[in-house]
C-alpha cells in the first residue's frame, strides 16, 4: 500500500494589502484558497493551471517557505503548519525546491562546486572531505563533469545550469522535491533531457515530486496524478490517464483541448476561454470559474461547488454534477 508523505488540508495563503494612514488591511490577495491534496511516497503530483492560478504559492506554502494563513500541512503524519522556522530546520533537508530560472537561482559569484555543496554546509552534513566527495559524485550523477566544479554559472549552458540546480536540490537526499516550472526557461531541445534526468533520479532515489507546470504534454509524460488549479482553488484531481481521457470540469476540458493529439485520426475541438483570469483580490462569488464558463447557471453564482468523487480517485468541483 502507498505511504502518504504529505497532505495539505484546506490550505490558505492570503496576502494582505495594507492601506490608509494606519496601514490597516484593506483587502487580501487570495492566492491559495482552501486547497486540499496529498502526495504519496515516490509519486509525482502535477499542479496545472494558467499563470496566476496559485500553483507556485501552493508549492512554497506547502514547504513553509511562506507561512500559511490557515489550514494544515501534514508531513509524515505530523502537522507542521504551525512550526517555527527553528522547529522546521531539521525537516528542511527532507523538503527541497527547484526553481524555474536556472540562472537567477544560482549565485553568479560562487563556483558551482560551492553552490552544490552549500546545503551540506548549512545542515553540517559530513566532514569537509566527505562533502567534497559528495559534490563530485553528485555532479557525475546529474551528468556534469566533476572537474568543472571551480567554474562559475555563466560558463554553463541553460541545460547544464538546470542540472546544477538538480544537483543542489538532491545532494542532501531529500524525500520531497517541489519542481517549480523546472524546464520552462529551457530550449525545447534540452527540456526532455532534464525531464528524463528527473524521472531517472526519482526511480533511483525514491523521490516524491510536486511538479508545477503549464506544459500539459510534459505533465502527461511526467505525472502519476494531476490537480487542476483555477484562481486559488483546485477544481479537479485524478490519476494521469483518467484526467487526460475523461476530463470533467469545463476548465480542465478547455486546458486539455489545447494539447496536441498524437493520433492524426483523432480530432479534438479547441475550446477557447473568453476573458482573463479575474483578480484574486475580488474573485467571483460561488464558482470562481463562472465568469468564463460556457455552462454557467444561476446556482454557480450563489454557491461554491463542493468536491465530489466521480470515479475512484477522480474528484471534481462543479454544479453540473448535481444538476437534475
Ligand atoms: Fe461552470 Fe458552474 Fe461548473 Fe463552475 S460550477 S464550472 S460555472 S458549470
Amino acid at each position: 500500500m502507498a505511504t502518504r508523505l504529505v497532505e495539505v488540508q484546506k490550505l490558505k495563503k492570503w496576502f494582505p494589502i495594507k492601506g490608509g494612514v494606519f496601514s490597516t488591511t484593506v483587502a487580501s490577495v487570495r492566492a491559495v484558497d482552501e486547497v486540499s491534496f496529498f502526495i504519496d511516497q515516490g509519486e509525482t503530483l502535477s499542479l496545472v493551471g494558467e499563470s496566476g492560478s496559485g500553483k507556485t504559492t501552493t508549492g512554497r506554502t506547502m514547504l513553509k517557505l511562506l507561512q500559511p494563513t490557515s489550514g494544515k500541512i501534514i508531513y509524515k503524519g505530523k502537522d507542521i503548519s504551525k512550526l517555527t522556522p527553528n522547529q522546521m530546520r531539521p525537516l528542511r533537508r527532507n523538503m527541497q525546491i527547484m526553481f524555474q530560472d536556472p540562472y537567477g537561482s544560482l549565485n553568479p559569484r560562487m563556483p558551482v562546486g560551492d553552490i552544490i555543496r552549500e546545503p551540506l554546509d548549512v545542515h553540517s552534513i559530513g566532514t569537509r572531505k566527505e562533502r567534497q566527495q559528495a559534490v563530485a559524485t553528485m555532479m557525475e550523477t546529474v551528468g556534469l563533469r566533476p572537474e568543472y566544479e571551480r567554474r562559475y554559472p555563466h560558463e554553463f549552458s541553460g541545460g547544464q545550469r538546470q542540472r546544477i540546480g538538480v544537483a543542489r536540490a538532491i545532494i542532501i537526499n531529500p524525500e520531497l522535491l517541489v519542481l517549480d516550472e523546472p524546464i520552462s526557461a529551457l530550449d525545447v531541445s534540452i527540456q526532455s533531457q532534464i525531464i528524463n534526468l528527473l524521472q531517472e533520479l526519482q526511480q533511483r532515489l525514491n523521490l516524491t515530486y510536486l511538479f508545477i507546470a503549464h506544459d500539459l504534454a510534459v505533465v502527461r509524460h511526467m505525472s502519476d496524478r494531476v490537480a487542476v488549479m483555477y484562481l486559488g482553488k483546485i477544481v479537479e484531481t485524478a490519476d494521469n490517464d483518467e484526467l487526460f481521457d475523461h476530463p470533467f470540469h469545463p476548465y480542465t476540458q478547455a486546458l486539455l483541448s489545447a494539447v496536441p493529439v498524437p493520433d492524426p485520426d483523432v480530432k479534438r475541438e479547441r475550446i477557447i476561454l473568453q476573458g482573463d483570469v479575474p483578480s484574486p483580490i475580488n474573485p467571483p462569488s460561488g464558482c470562481h470559474f463562472r465568469t468564463r464558463c460556457p455552462y454557467a447557471m444561476p446556482i454557480c453564482k450563489e454557491q461554491e461547488p463542493a468536491m465530489i468523487e466521480v470515479a475512484p480517485g477522480h474528484t471534481v468541483a462543479c454544479h453540473l454534477l448535481t444538476r437534475k
